[in-house]
């Protein structure tokens, strides 16, 4: 579903991500986890096109999204290749950047009727059904300053969800909350694993990482230091991960 190859990025002289290749499988739920400044959400960016690539090749669904011309640089496709490929993943952020303006509904709404062009009703339709997962049906006229944190929070899960992605990208989703909200989102992305919805979750939450995903990345330092399934990552004989993971003890 998504293949990135030999991905660089440095800001200023710094070399953020130094050769970082991966994949994604239709169905499979990855986590990266690693310290904080080790490139997580950079890697993160690039994969979603909010940050430019240095050099690498990346492709979702077969289609080339960036590849590296002789001199090493990274060249985009065309913006309406570019366009394509940006409706096959989704994102939620850690702060869940809500439209603080708009009502629940018009925040899930909004994009899949004026920048898909879906026809109302049927958004309107998906976007109840979506709630109700969400365990927010009495919320559509709400506005996001009238909520908790872990309700935004799956307010943004359902806007990505609205636009039917192929993926869905998680940037420390939990890391703004309270540990009690924290379960309640925790507990709506493991529903959305046992949907075989793909996923790749940046995330601090080790034993919900270890419980969920069915590979984990650890990166440190701009590299993949390892990665395996959570067995292999959480009785690894690693230094380095072992080191990374007694922190969390
Ligand atoms: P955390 O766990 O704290 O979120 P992270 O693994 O997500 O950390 P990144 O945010 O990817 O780390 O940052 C990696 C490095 O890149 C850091 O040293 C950071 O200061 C640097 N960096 C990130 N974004 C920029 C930017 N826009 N300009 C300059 N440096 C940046
Ligand atoms: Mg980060």
């Amino acid at each position: 579903l998504l293949e990135i190859n030999n991905l660089r990025k440095t800001f200023d002289e710094l070399e953020v991500i130094q050769d970082i290749s991966l994949s994604v499988k239709e169905g499979e739920v990855l986590s990266i986890i690693g310290p904080s400044g080790s490139g997580k959400s950079t890697l993160l960016r690039c994969a979603t096109m909010l940050e430019r690539m240095d050099s690498g090749t990346m492709s979702y669904m077969g289609e080339l999204a960036v590849w590296t011309d002789e001199n090493g640089n990274a060249v985009y496709a065309k913006s309406a290749q570019l366009k394509k490929i940006q409706n096959y993943y989704g994102l939620v952020f850690q702060n869940f950047n809500l439209f603080p303006h708009f009502s629940v509904m018009k925040n899930i709404t909004d994009a899949p009727i004026h920048v898909q062009k879906r026809p109302k009703d049927e958004v309107y339709k998906e976007a109840r059904e979506l709630l109700k997962k969400m365990g927010l049906s009495d919320k559509e006229d709400a506005y996001p300053c009238q909520l908790s944190g872990g309700q935004c929070q799956r307010v943004a899960i359902a806007r990505a969800l609205a636009l039917n992605p192929k993926i869905l990208f998680f940037d420390e989703p939990t890391s703004a909350l309270d540990p009690e909200l924290t379960g309640e989102v925790l507990k709506v992305i493991r529903s959305l694993a046992d949907l075989d919805i793909t996923m790749v979750i940046v995330t601090h939450e080790m034993a919900f990482a270890r419980d969920i995903s069915d590979r984990i990345i650890f990166v440190d330092n701009g590299v993949i230091a390892q990665q395996g399934t959570p067995e292999e990552i959480f009785q690894s004989d690693n230094a380095r991960t072992r080191e990374f993971l007694g922190k969390y003890h």
